[in-house]
Protein backbone atom coordinates (compact mmCIF):
# COMPACT_ATOMS: atom_id res chain seq x y z
CA UNK A 1 0.00 0.00 0.00
CA UNK A 2 2.44 2.39 -0.92
CA UNK A 3 -0.11 5.52 -1.61
CA UNK A 4 -1.10 4.95 1.88
CA UNK A 5 2.17 4.89 3.13
CA UNK A 6 2.93 8.46 1.48
CA UNK A 7 -0.49 9.81 2.89
CA UNK A 8 0.36 8.76 6.16
CA UNK A 9 4.13 9.95 5.82
CA UNK A 10 2.61 13.68 4.87
CA UNK A 11 0.26 13.18 8.00
CA UNK A 12 2.34 12.06 10.41
CA UNK A 13 6.20 12.85 9.16
CA UNK A 14 8.17 10.19 9.67
CA UNK A 15 10.38 10.64 13.15
CA UNK A 16 13.59 9.01 14.61
CA UNK A 17 12.20 7.13 17.60
CA UNK A 18 15.49 7.81 19.48
CA UNK A 19 15.91 11.69 18.99
CA UNK A 20 12.48 12.75 17.72
CA UNK A 21 14.37 14.33 14.56
CA UNK A 22 12.36 14.48 10.97
CA UNK A 23 13.04 11.26 8.81
CA UNK A 24 12.41 10.81 5.02
CA UNK A 25 11.50 7.61 5.32
CA UNK A 26 9.87 5.99 8.22
CA UNK A 27 12.82 3.22 9.85
CA UNK A 28 13.14 1.70 13.06
CA UNK A 29 16.62 1.99 13.45
CA UNK A 30 18.52 5.11 15.08
CA UNK A 31 18.95 7.92 12.96
CA UNK A 32 22.47 9.10 11.69
CA UNK A 33 22.71 11.38 14.09
CA UNK A 34 21.93 8.96 16.99
CA UNK A 35 24.64 6.60 15.94
CA UNK A 36 26.96 8.98 17.15
CA UNK A 37 24.59 10.63 20.12
CA UNK A 38 25.99 10.55 24.07
CA UNK A 39 23.80 9.05 25.18
CA UNK A 40 24.54 5.54 24.34
CA UNK A 41 26.14 3.35 27.13
CA UNK A 42 29.79 2.30 27.07
CA UNK A 43 30.41 -1.61 27.90
CA UNK A 44 31.68 -0.81 31.17
CA UNK A 45 28.90 1.76 31.83
CA UNK A 46 25.82 -1.15 30.77
CA UNK A 47 26.02 -3.73 33.69
CA UNK A 48 24.40 -2.83 36.66
CA UNK A 49 24.89 -5.11 39.60
CA UNK A 50 22.01 -5.88 42.24
CA UNK A 51 21.38 -7.91 44.44
CA UNK A 52 17.07 -9.45 43.98
CA UNK A 53 18.65 -10.14 40.67
CA UNK A 54 22.69 -10.67 39.82
CA UNK A 55 23.04 -8.26 36.95
CA UNK A 56 20.96 -5.48 34.86
CA UNK A 57 22.01 -4.57 31.12
CA UNK A 58 20.87 -1.34 29.54
CA UNK A 59 21.19 0.31 26.62
CA UNK A 60 21.22 3.99 26.82
CA UNK A 61 21.14 6.60 29.50
CA UNK A 62 17.92 8.17 30.40
CA UNK A 63 18.96 11.69 28.75
CA UNK A 64 17.57 13.99 26.32
CA UNK A 65 16.73 13.61 23.24
CA UNK A 66 16.11 10.10 24.35
CA UNK A 67 14.30 10.29 27.00
CA UNK A 68 11.30 12.64 25.50
CA UNK A 69 11.03 9.89 23.32
CA UNK A 70 10.66 7.20 26.13
CA UNK A 71 8.01 9.56 27.52
CA UNK A 72 6.36 9.50 24.06
CA UNK A 73 6.83 5.49 24.34
CA UNK A 74 5.55 5.64 28.07
CA UNK A 75 2.64 8.21 28.23
CA UNK A 76 1.84 9.42 24.85
CA UNK A 77 0.25 6.56 23.13
CA UNK A 78 3.32 5.47 20.81
CA UNK A 79 3.48 1.72 21.66
CA UNK A 80 5.37 1.08 18.21
CA UNK A 81 8.67 2.77 19.27
CA UNK A 82 9.29 -0.87 21.26
CA UNK A 83 9.52 -2.07 17.64
CA UNK A 84 12.78 0.41 17.59
CA UNK A 85 14.25 -0.47 21.08
CA UNK A 86 13.25 -4.21 21.07
CA UNK A 87 16.38 -4.94 18.52
CA UNK A 88 19.18 -2.52 20.28
CA UNK A 89 18.14 -4.07 23.83
CA UNK A 90 18.68 -7.74 22.24
CA UNK A 91 22.40 -6.89 20.94
CA UNK A 92 23.19 -5.92 24.75
CA UNK A 93 21.29 -9.21 26.07
CA UNK A 94 22.90 -11.65 23.35
CA UNK A 95 26.15 -9.54 24.29
CA UNK A 96 26.18 -9.13 28.22
CA UNK A 97 23.65 -12.09 29.02
CA UNK A 98 24.23 -15.08 27.14
CA UNK A 99 23.49 -18.39 28.30
CA UNK A 100 21.87 -16.55 31.49
CA UNK A 101 18.66 -16.96 30.85
CA UNK A 102 15.52 -20.00 30.21
CA UNK A 103 12.54 -17.16 30.14
CA UNK A 104 12.20 -14.07 29.60
CA UNK A 105 9.29 -11.78 31.17
CA UNK A 106 8.79 -8.24 32.32
CA UNK A 107 7.20 -5.78 34.97
CA UNK A 108 3.76 -5.03 34.71
CA UNK A 109 2.06 -2.28 35.10
CA UNK A 110 -1.70 -2.30 37.19
CA UNK A 111 -5.20 -2.94 35.50
CA UNK A 112 -5.70 0.02 36.21
CA UNK A 113 -2.61 1.76 34.72
CA UNK A 114 -3.43 -0.73 31.79
CA UNK A 115 -6.89 0.16 31.33
CA UNK A 116 -5.81 4.16 31.35
CA UNK A 117 -2.51 3.90 28.70
CA UNK A 118 -4.02 0.89 26.45
CA UNK A 119 -0.31 -0.71 26.91
CA UNK A 120 2.05 -2.27 29.11
CA UNK A 121 5.57 -0.36 27.57
CA UNK A 122 7.69 -3.13 29.54
CA UNK A 123 5.26 -5.92 27.90
CA UNK A 124 5.50 -4.64 24.36
CA UNK A 125 9.56 -3.90 24.76
CA UNK A 126 9.62 -7.98 26.40
CA UNK A 127 7.85 -8.75 23.57
CA UNK A 128 10.16 -7.24 20.36
CA UNK A 129 13.34 -8.10 22.65
CA UNK A 130 12.65 -11.59 22.62
CA UNK A 131 11.38 -11.26 19.24
CA UNK A 132 14.66 -10.43 18.17
CA UNK A 133 16.28 -12.97 20.32
CA UNK A 134 14.36 -15.16 18.44
CA UNK A 135 12.06 -16.78 21.20
CA UNK A 136 8.81 -15.04 23.25
CA UNK A 137 7.89 -13.17 26.44
CA UNK A 138 5.70 -14.75 29.17
CA UNK A 139 4.06 -13.26 31.17
CA UNK A 140 5.02 -14.54 35.08
CA UNK A 141 3.95 -11.62 37.23
CA UNK A 142 1.08 -9.42 37.92
CA UNK A 143 1.12 -6.23 39.89
CA UNK A 144 -1.79 -6.56 42.92
CA UNK A 145 -2.24 -2.89 43.83
CA UNK A 146 -2.00 0.43 42.00
CA UNK A 147 0.48 2.65 43.27
CA UNK A 148 1.61 5.76 42.67
CA UNK A 149 4.41 6.03 39.36
CA UNK A 150 7.79 5.50 40.55
CA UNK A 151 9.01 8.70 38.75
CA UNK A 152 6.75 10.38 40.95
CA UNK A 153 9.09 9.93 44.11
CA UNK A 154 12.71 11.21 44.39
CA UNK A 155 14.33 9.25 46.73
CA UNK A 156 15.44 5.18 46.67
CA UNK A 157 13.47 4.59 49.99
CA UNK A 158 10.42 6.05 49.31
CA UNK A 159 11.01 3.53 45.68
CA UNK A 160 11.40 0.53 47.37
CA UNK A 161 8.62 1.63 50.20
CA UNK A 162 5.92 2.25 47.10
CA UNK A 163 6.70 -0.75 45.30
CA UNK A 164 7.03 -3.51 48.62
CA UNK A 165 4.60 -6.44 48.14
CA UNK A 166 3.08 -5.29 44.69
CA UNK A 167 4.02 -8.25 42.25
CA UNK A 168 2.90 -11.62 42.55
CA UNK A 169 3.51 -14.87 40.58
CA UNK A 170 0.40 -16.29 39.74
CA UNK A 171 1.70 -19.78 38.56
CA UNK A 172 4.57 -20.28 40.85
CA UNK A 173 4.93 -23.40 38.94
CA UNK A 174 6.25 -21.74 35.41
CA UNK A 175 9.52 -20.00 37.16
CA UNK A 176 10.34 -23.07 40.08
CA UNK A 177 14.18 -23.87 39.24
CA UNK A 178 13.91 -21.61 36.21
CA UNK A 179 16.56 -18.46 35.43
CA UNK A 180 14.55 -15.75 34.51
CA UNK A 181 15.48 -12.18 32.78
CA UNK A 182 12.78 -9.68 34.00
CA UNK A 183 12.58 -6.41 31.81
CA UNK A 184 11.61 -2.92 32.49
CA UNK A 185 11.82 0.17 30.16
CA UNK A 186 14.14 2.03 32.87
CA UNK A 187 16.41 1.65 35.67
CA UNK A 188 16.38 4.69 38.31
CA UNK A 189 17.19 3.16 41.62
CA UNK A 190 16.57 -0.37 40.62
CA UNK A 191 13.91 -1.00 43.05
CA UNK A 192 11.19 -1.57 41.10
CA UNK A 193 13.42 -4.32 39.19
CA UNK A 194 14.61 -5.45 42.89
CA UNK A 195 11.29 -6.04 43.92
CA UNK A 196 9.76 -8.11 40.97
CA UNK A 197 13.17 -9.89 41.20
CA UNK A 198 12.46 -10.76 44.32
CA UNK A 199 8.98 -12.15 43.62
CA UNK A 200 10.02 -14.54 40.97
CA UNK A 201 13.07 -15.75 43.55
CA UNK A 202 10.27 -16.51 46.10
CA UNK A 203 8.29 -18.04 43.83
CA UNK A 204 11.14 -20.48 43.37
CA UNK A 205 13.09 -18.48 40.32
CA UNK A 206 16.82 -20.44 40.43
CA UNK A 207 18.28 -17.08 39.32
CA UNK A 208 17.44 -13.55 37.61
CA UNK A 209 19.24 -11.27 35.62
CA UNK A 210 17.57 -8.63 34.59
CA UNK A 211 17.21 -5.99 31.51
CA UNK A 212 16.32 -1.95 31.08
CA UNK A 213 16.22 -0.12 27.92
CA UNK A 214 17.87 3.12 30.05
CA UNK A 215 19.43 4.06 33.19
CA UNK A 216 19.01 6.73 34.42
CA UNK A 217 22.18 8.85 35.39
CA UNK A 218 23.21 9.55 39.01
CA UNK A 219 22.70 13.31 39.15
CA UNK A 220 19.47 13.25 37.91
ZN1 LIG B 1 17.80 10.06 15.90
Amino acid sequence: MAIWDSVLDILFPPRCKFCGALMDKSTLAPCRKCESADFWLTPAQALVPGTQFSRCVCAAWYRDPLRVEMSRFKFQNHPDHAKAYGPVLARQIRFFLPGAYDCITWVPVSDGTLKKRGYDQARLLAEETAKALGTQAVPLLVKTKNTPAQSSLADGRKRHKNVAGVYAVPDPALVRGKRVLVMDDILTTGATLEEAAQTLRKAGADQVVAAAFCRTPKDR
